[in-house]
């Protein structure tokens, strides 16, 4: 497998920009960089040479485009056939050993084939070259400046550029003029050894094809860093697409294209166009899957008790995302996280256009004082532009939100104006530019939009659609997987009990906490404490869920089956947070999935579920780390708390804004969770509170809790 980066340089060059040869054999990649298209010829010559002999089978992928649009060979060389434009371009093509070349003067010649002038254009040498405009020529009739191939890589997101463009960053026009001799004379002298996809078979030895390395763009940006060179990665990256592709004999599926035959005979076909995923998804994994690894939720030897920050530090050092990316429709991204960042794929507004109703003008045309400015027939308005031009001194009715038509700068508010027969009136002077919106004056083309781990709400799908993006990079919505133990417990709510038996209260609470948070969750349902029981739970949990989060039995007395379970698996680390309500925190990996063991008191369960859950999670989701964010308001009552442990009371604010707390502190009072709106957090330290002082409320929507 071989991909070719090439160059159209006039001397001889390195690095970026040059020639890149990736070679890849089995899982490794070698690269090249030959300083001139010469060596790059007698080097791919022998690579292909040493292929033959050894009886290997080589496909070979240039960068650039192997056939014109559609019309450009018959002119060029009386027939439809790129084979033979190749040839021609071979003949009239001058390229010496220090790769000083004539592209420019063939692209001037081939152009006046056309009477109007042909297709190619672009210079950025000083010299001109007669016949080749520097700017972007009228096409001739009957050339389109894409490919059917090109189109369709487009429309997978990509931007390849017009073969006619011979400069200018990403353009390819020039590449193909000096790389097309290239592939005729590789190809005359490997004869029926060697064939061009999709002109001929692909069932020869070796096969040559046109890639698009960007098809990767995704992976090359992440795979660049400072001193990565651009062209170097992807020609590598794409290398070990095509050869892992190979390797699982999934190859062949590219080699099919979505054009007609007559126009695959002169345009040709890239390599994998509409076939992206297939391509993307064959790079071997970079990184480890995504894991946690087995100590680290471990606490240092001698730990007692740990700060609540503390601990909440730690969580945000270890965990990392662990839910793969996926593509998903922006309608319908609402509460996921965002995997890549996006930009914008258009600007907003698109177009200058008017800010309010009324009348567009040419602001040099106007002046100080009483303005009469003659209407021109016709109006502006948004989704009807008006394609005429508006001439200086004239004024055009306009209405909010149409674009500027030609020779409108200025709008003039329709309030401020009068009419006069088929004029209007108004005083001057104006602002340039008064009433109008400049095009990408909210988000300019290109712009960073919403940055990767930024979690979709409805205002940013309004945002992500108005940039033009239909799909976006997110991870796959975390799942979270909810367990509730003990013996105690009924499996199901209503149904008639026993005095020894209670309701699951925690389950329904942490499934819809985890929905409320726009996880998946995964009932897991009850288990006994019972360790075969509970260790099949979390085999369901593990197999099914990214994270289980448990409650009950996570304490170390007798009755504590699930802190002895994973203590025995090995993994457990009981966390002692110095924090009321709340026991130990369980936190452990069962094969490989994290466990969050929460205390089985509801109202401790809700705390910390907020407090660490919470935010643990969201880690897990890509989302990062999350603060509840808090506010001081004065207190409606009395509590002297000694120093130690954080605390956290259930409490709503009162009609005057005050915090008020529930009656009791009882953490078996599921009341007190309902009764409550929010949480009042005290510090760590001692505190005497007294009605009036200032303390921090964390109400539940802080919490995400709605
Ligand atoms: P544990 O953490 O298992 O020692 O349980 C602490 C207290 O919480 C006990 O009174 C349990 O009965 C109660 N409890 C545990 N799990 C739940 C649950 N899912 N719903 C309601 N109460 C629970
Ligand atoms: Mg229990």
């Amino acid at each position: 497998m071989i991909v070719v980066d090439w160059s159209a340089a006039g001397a001889p060059k390195t690095g970026k920009d040059s020639i890149w040869i990736a070679q890849a054999m089995g899982g490794e990649v070698k690269t090249e960089n030959p300083a001139i298209r010469h060596a790059a010829e007698v080097r791919l010559a022998d690579l292909i040479g040493t292929a033959l002999a050894a009886r290997e089978r080589l496909l070979v992928g240039f960068d650039f485009g192997f056939g014109y649009p559609a019309g450009f060979a018959e002119r060029v060389t009386g027939r439809a056939d790129a084979p033979v434009l190749w040839d021609w371009l071979e003949a009239a093509l001058r390229d010496g050993p220090d790769n000083a070349n004539t592209h420019r003067e063939l692209a001037a010649r081939l152009n006046g084939m056309w009477a109007g002038g042909g297709p190619f254009w672009g210079n950025p040498a000083r010299r001109d070259y007669p016949g080749l405009p520097r700017i972007r020529p009228e096409l001739p009739a009957g050339l389109a400046a894409f490919r059917t191939t090109d189109v369709a890589a487009r429309r997978a997101g990509g931007s390849p550029k017009s073969p006619w463009q011979l400069a200018g960053a990403g353009a390819v026009g020039a590449q193909m003029l000096t790389g097309l001799p290239v592939l005729s004379r590789l190809r005359r002298r490997f004869g029926a050894a060697l064939s061009v996809w999709p002109f001929e078979a692909p069932d020869t030895p070796v096969v040559m094809a046109e890639v698009y390395p960007s098809m990767l763009r995704a992976e090359i940006r992440v795979a660049l860093d400072d001193t990565a060179i651009r062209d170097e990665v992807q020609v590598r990256l794409l290398a070990m697409a095509l050869s892992s592709l190979s390797a699982q004999g999934r190859l062949a599926p590219l080699f099919v294209s979505d054009a007609p035959p007559e126009i695959l005979a002169e345009e040709g076909w890239i390599l994998g166009v509409g076939q992206e995923t297939a391509l993307r998804a064959a790079l071997p994994a970079q990184a480890e899957p995504p894991r946690l690894r087995d100590d680290c939720f471990a606490m240092p030897q001698g730990v007692n008790w740990l700060p609540v920050d503390e601990a909440l530090g730690r969580l945000r050092a270890v965990l990392r995302p662990v839910a793969e990316a996926e593509t998903v429709a922006v309608a319908q991204a609402a509460g996921r996280v965002l995997a890549e960042d996006c930009a914008a794929r258009r600007a907003n507004p698109p177009a200058p256009n008017a800010a309010v109703d009324g009348y567009g003008l040419a602001h040099a045309a106007t002046g100080a004082g009483p303005q009469r400015l003659p209407l021109v027939e016709g109006r502006a308005a948004a989704g009807q532009p008006f394609s005429g031009t508006v001439p200086a001194g004239a004024a055009i009715r306009i209405l909010t939100g149409a674009i500027l038509p030609k020779g409108v700068d200025t709008v003039v508010l329709e309030e401020d104006t009068a009419p006069d027969g088929a004029a209007i009136v108004f005083d001057g002077p104006l602002k340039k530019g008064a009433n109008t919106r400049a095009a990408g004056e909210d988000v300019m083309q290109g712009a960073l939009a919403l940055s990767a781990g930024h979690r979709l709400r409805p205002p940013d799908l309004a945002l992500l659609t108005a940039l033009g993006l239909a799909e976006v990079p997110a991870y796959r919505r975390l799942r979270v997987g909810v367990l509730s133990t003990g013996d105690e417990l009924l499996s199901r709510p209503g149904i008639s009990a026993a005095p020894h038996r209670i309701y699951d209260a925690n389950r329904p609470m942490l499934l819809s906490l985890a929905a409320g948070w726009d996880y998946a969750p995964v009932d897991l349902g009850h288990v006994r404490d019972d360790p075969a029981a509970i260790a099949a739970a979390l085999d369901h949990g593990a197999a099914g869920a990214d994270v289980i989060v448990t409650s009950g039995g996570a304490s170390a007395g007798d009755e504590d089956h699930v802190s002895r379970l994973l203590r025995e698996s090995g993994t457990l680390s009981s966390w002692r947070i110095a924090m009321k309500p709340g026991r130990p925190l369980a936190l452990a990996l069962w094969n490989d999935t994290p466990v969050f063991g929460l205390p089985g008191n509801p109202v401790a369960a809700l705390v910390c579920a907020l407090i660490f859950a919470r935010p643990a999670l969201s880690m897990l989701a890509g989302g990062g780390w999350l603060e509840p964010q808090g506010f001081a308001v004065p207190a409606a009552f009395a509590k002297s708390k000694k120093p130690g442990r954080r605390e956290y009371l259930r409490a709503r604010l009162d009609v005057e804004g005050r915090a008020e707390v529930f009656a009791s502190e009882g953490s078996g009072r599921i009341s007190g969770l309902s009764w409550a709106t929010g949480l009042v957090e005290l510090p760590d330290e001692g505190a005497e509170v007294t009605p009036g002082d200032m303390v921090r409320f964390l109400p539940y929507s802080a919490f995400g809790v709605a």
